[in-house]
């Protein structure tokens, strides 16, 4: 059920990230290892977002800002475009994800993650369990226009759309996603929230349900539903955990 991953570091071509590791993104969409929950491969849309310039929001070179997304509502590996576009496209921010959509959802590009508004990118891996009845009175607390102009009738769109009110009302990353997920969880009993969440400087995801890793040094970060590659240093964060990957490090916290 879908798989998604951040970066934060040196600017790097998008091909470095989506393509040539081993257990890339685009191998983890036709050969997933580990699909908690159901499904096989990834297929019903992907997406990229990475930050122009140096990847940080007014970052020193006074090249960075918003963030620039490609999605798709097909297979990632068949798509023609994204291979020579990876190619030629650097960043030092990137959030990607290849979907498999829950039963009942629609394969549709405003589907596929991330998710965006100004500077954030957002990503949701999981299912909200009685979608969206068991949801409603979370729902209630959005302003209506929100709910009429969400990007998809999908559970992650108004995990997004919950995620979104809090940032706008001024929560911090880690504030707006851990506020999130225990509310879900707590309303939709036996949901699966491994959510990611960027700003371009420092990302946060909640693993609640299926597989999450990280691997940090020398400046970089990565977040990653599964390892791309066999390099030291990645480590399985356990469940019903947040972790944050930024400047000052990377911190893992409690759930619950
Ligand atoms: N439930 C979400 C969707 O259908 C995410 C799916 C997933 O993680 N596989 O888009």
């Amino acid at each position: 059920m879908c798989r998604h991953l951040a970066y934060l570091g040196p600017p790097v071509t998008l091909r470095s990230l989506l393509y040539d590791p081993p257990h890339s993104l685009v191998r983890q969409s036709w050969a997933p290892r580990d699909m908690r929950g159901g499904g096989t491969v990834n297929v019903d849309g992907f997406g990229v977002g990475w930050y122009p310039g140096t990847g940080r929001p007014g970052g020193d070179d006074g090249r960075g800002g918003d963030p620039v997304r490609y999605r798709r509502a097909g297979p990632i590996w068949s798509d023609p475009t994204l291979p020579e576009l990876a190619g030629v496209t650097t960043s030092g921010a990137v959030l990607a994800a290849v979907r498999s959509a829950t039963v009942g959802m629609p394969v549709q590009e405003s589907a596929a993650a991330p998710f965006a508004e100004g500077r954030w990118l957002f990503s949701h891996n999981g299912v909200v369990r009685g979608w969206p009845d068991s949801v409603v009175e979370l729902a209630g607390g959005l302003p209506v226009r929100d709910l009429v102009t969400l990007d998809a009738p999908t559970d992650s769109a108004l995990l997004w759309a919950l995620v979104r009110h809090r940032l706008r009302a001024g929560a911090s990353l880690a504030g707006a996603v851990t506020t999130t997920v225990r509310e879900v969880a707590a309303a939709a009993p036996g949901s699966r929230l491994n959510l990611l969440l960027t700003d371009g400087v420092s990302v946060v995801a909640s693993v609640w349900g299926h597989a999450l890793s990280v691997r940090a040094d020398d400046g970089t970060a990565w977040l990653a539903s599964e390892p791309v590659d066999d390099a030291p240093g990645w480590r399985e964060v356990p469940d019903r955990r947040w972790v944050r990957a930024g400047p000052d490090g990377v911190h893992v916290g409690e759930l619950e």
